[in-house]
């Protein structure tokens, strides 16, 4: 059975890049083990197919060094907030049993990072129920982390990844067909700023200046912090 200690969820294949690679890459150069589990495949990307969106997500996955990458397809730009998706996301946190889950912040303004945060959130009362019809036995995570995206919303954590950035940005620009041309070469309206490595950098130095580091991520969570928990969790070497 494979476990990882920490396992992000992205509602589109680099959403997990964007909003928390840091963290899973300081994670990973500490030893732990991390999981990425992508909700759809892209096939309302403006810009790309599924198939290549899939094979750059591996890509990153690589860089990364992602001891697990699962796509559950439930749908471009329909994803809810549902039973069966609770039951679902709840039965893959069970599989891989993270100490650690993260998922993006529950008040994104992108429906499908909205329901993400939404669904993780809910699935933590299926991930612990005895008589749920499951393959694997219940599982309660000690963190849910919620990453922000595109909006801002005061964190309850920032994370220093100034090492990381680096890292970060080469496992985001192995998006080649999101991030590697320019707005003006495409028919694509650019959403917030003209360059998004520029809107990527932009926000990661917000962040960090908020804890008087060079380059952050900002988490929230939906309950308040158990300090024992996070220096479990995160214990470095
Ligand atoms: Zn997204």
């Amino acid at each position: 059975m494979t476990r990882v200690d920490i396992l992000a969820f992205g509602a589109h294949c680099d959403d997990v890049e964007l909003g928390c690679a840091g963290l899973l890459l300081k994670m990973r150069d500490s030893g732990k083990k991390i999981g990425v589990i992508d909700l759809t495949r892209g096939e309302m990307n403006s810009k790309a197919s599924p198939e290549i969106i899939a094979r750059e997500a591996s890509e990153s996955a690589r860089i990364l060094a992602a001891t697990v990458r699962k796509n559950l397809d439930l749908g471009d730009t329909r994803v809810e907030d549902s039973y069966q998706n609770r039951v679902l996301i709840a039965e893959t946190i069970r599989e891989y049993r993270p100490g650690a889950v993260l998922a993006p912040y529950w008040g994104d303004r992108h429906d499908d990072h909205r329901a993400a945060g939404w669904l993780v959130r809910n699935s933590s009362l299926y991930c612990r129920l005895k008589k749920l019809n499951s393959r694997f036995p219940p599982h309660d995570p000690r963190l849910f982390l919620f990453y922000l995206l595109h909006d801002y919303a005061s964190p309850a954590l920032v994370v220093d990844i100034s090492t990381y950035y680096p890292r970060k940005l080469e496992a985001i620009k192995a998006y080649r067909s999101q991030f590697g041309k320019e707005f003006s070469k495409t028919t694509v309206r650019p959403i917030g700023m003209e360059d998004y490595l520029f809107d990527i950098e932009t926000r990661n130095r917000f962040y960090g200046s908020l804890i008087n580091v060079k380059y952050g991520e900002a988490f929230l969570t939906p309950e308040p912090l158990n300090i024992e928990v996070l220096l479990d969790l995160f214990k470095t070497k």
